[in-house]
C-alpha cells in the first residue's frame, strides 16, 4: 500500500496509563470520555465497554464530587481499559481516586491551591505510579493570562501549560502528558507546535468543543492531521457533540488515513454515479455495519464500475468492481470470481472474514 508519509515522530518520554504506553515509540493511542452520569455506575460501565469494543485504548471519566469518586472506584473495578479521572480543583477527590485505583489523573496542579495540597496529590501519584495529564483549555485560561494577552492565543495556552509543568518539575514529577485545546484549529496547532519543542513529555491532541458529528470530525481531522503529519502527538481525543463511540471511530479513521495506525477495515469506496452497476452507498453502509467487530487491518475496495474500479480493486487486498451482468471480485490483486448484486455483500463479508480467519466461515 502506498504510504506518502515518511514522518519523523517527535521524540517523547514514554509514560504508562495503566498498561497502555503513551509516547516514545508506542502506537498513538485513541481515547474518549464518558458522557453518562458517573454516579450511575452500570450505565457508565456499559458505555466504557462500548468504547472498548470499538478500540478505545484509554477512557476518561469525570469525577466532580467525592460521591462520584466512590462510583469511580466501582466503575474501575468493573472494566479493564485504563481510566483517567477528570478532576477540577478538589484535591480530596484526587486523593480518593488515587486510593481507590486510577490509571491517570487529569488535574491541573496550578488549580489545586495550597502547596501542601499539591504536594499531597503529587506524592500519592508518585507512590502509586499514576501519571498526570495537564489539560489547558482556551475557555478556562487564568485571569491574568486573559488580561495579558487580551484573548486566548497560542502563546497564552503555552504559558499556562508551562506554569503547571513548572509545579511538577519542582516536585520532581516527570510522568505527565499535556493537552492545549482550543476550538480554533490554527491556534491549537500553533500552541502544540510551540510546546512540542519545549518539553519532552507526550502530547495529548484534541480540538476542543469541535462541534457536532460532521463538523467536529472535519475540524478534528484537519487540526490533528496537521500535527500528526508533522510527527507531533502521542494520544488523541476527537471531541464531538455525539455518541463517544463515534469519537473513537473518527480517531482511528484519522490515524488510519495517515498510515499511523492500522485497525479494522480500511474501506476504499467510490462516491458512485450513474455508471454504478450496484448500489455502492448501500453496500458500503452495510459492510461498515457488519464488519465493526474486525480489528485486523485490511484494505477493501468497493467500486461501482470499470472506470476506476479495476485499479483500486487490484491495489486493495479485497476488491469488487461493478460490471454487467456480473461484478468482479479481486483478492490480493487478482480477479478471483464473479457475483451478482443480491449476493454481493454476503460474498464480500465471507471473503473478508476468510482472509482474516482462514478457518472461519459465515
Ligand atoms: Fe462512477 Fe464508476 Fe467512478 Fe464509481 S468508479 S464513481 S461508478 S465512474
Amino acid at each position: 500500500m502506498f504510504s506518502p508519509l515518511n514522518l519523523t515522530r517527535r521524540q517523547s518520554r514514554k509514560i504508562y496509563v495503566g498498561q497502555v504506553a503513551v509516547g516514545g515509540d508506542a502506537p498513538i493511542t485513541v481515547q474518549s470520555m464518558t458522557n453518562t452520569n458517573t454516579h450511575q455506575v452500570e450505565e457508565t460501565v456499559a458505555q466504557i465497554r462500548a468504547l472498548q469494543q470499538v478500540g478505545a485504548d484509554i477512557v476518561r471519566v469525570s469525577v466532580p464530587t467525592l460521591e462520584a469518586a466512590d462510583a469511580f472506584g466501582k466503575i474501575k473495578a468493573a472494566v479493564n481499559v485504563p481510566l483517567v479521572a477528570d478532576i477540577h480543583f478538589d484535591h480530596h477527590i484526587a486523593l480518593k481516586v488515587l486510593e481507590l485505583g486510577v490509571d491517570c489523573l487529569r488535574i491541573n496542579p496550578g488549580n489545586i491551591g495550597r502547596q501542601n495540597r499539591v504536594q499531597a496529590v503529587i506524592s500519592s501519584a508518585k507512590d502509586k505510579g499514576v501519571p498526570i495529564r495537564i489539560g489547558v483549555n482556551a475557555g478556562s485560561l487564568e485571569k491574568d493570562l486573559q488580561k495579558k494577552y487580551g484573548e486566548p492565543t497560542a502563546e497564552a495556552l503555552v504559558e499556562s501549560a508551562l506554569r503547571h509543568i513548572d509545579i511538577l518539575d519542582k516536585l520532581n514529577f516527570f510522568d505527565f502528558k499535556v493537552s492545549l485545546k482550543a476550538s480554533e484549529i490554527f491556534m491549537t496547532v500553533a500552541a502544540y507546535r510551540q510546546l512540542a519543542t519545549q518539553i519532552e513529555q507526550p502530547l495529548h491532541l484534541g480540538i476542543t468543543e469541535a462541534g457536532g458529528f460532521r463538523s467536529g470530525a472535519v475540524k478534528s481531522a484537519i487540526g490533528l492531521g496537521m500535527l500528526l503529519a508533522e510527527g507531533i502527538g502521542d494520544t488523541i481525543r476527537v471531541s464531538l457533540a455525539a455518541d463517544p463511540v463515534e469519537e473513537i471511530k473518527v480517531g482511528f479513521d484519522i490515524l488510519k488515513s495517515l498510515h499511523l495506525r492500522q485497525k479494522g477495515i480500511n474501506l476504499i469506496a467510490c462516491p458512485s454515479c450513474s455508471r454504478q452497476n450496484f448500489d455502492v452507498i448501500k453496500i458500503v453502509n452495510e459492510l461498515e455495519n457488519r464488519l465493526e467487530d474486525i480489528v485486523q487491518p485490511l484494505d477493501v475496495a468497493v467500486m461501482g464500475c470499470v472506470v476506476n474500479g479495476p485499479g483500486e480493486a487490484r491495489a486493495a487486498q479485497i476488491g469488487i468492481t461493478g460490471g454487467t451482468p456480473h461484478h468482479l471480485l479481486y483478492l490480493n490483486g487478482k480477479p478471483v470470481g464473479k457475483t451478482n448484486s443480491e449476493e454481493l455483500v454476503d460474498e464480500l463479508e465471507r471473503m473478508i472474514r476468510t482472509q482474516i480467519h482462514p478457518q472461519a466461515s459465515i
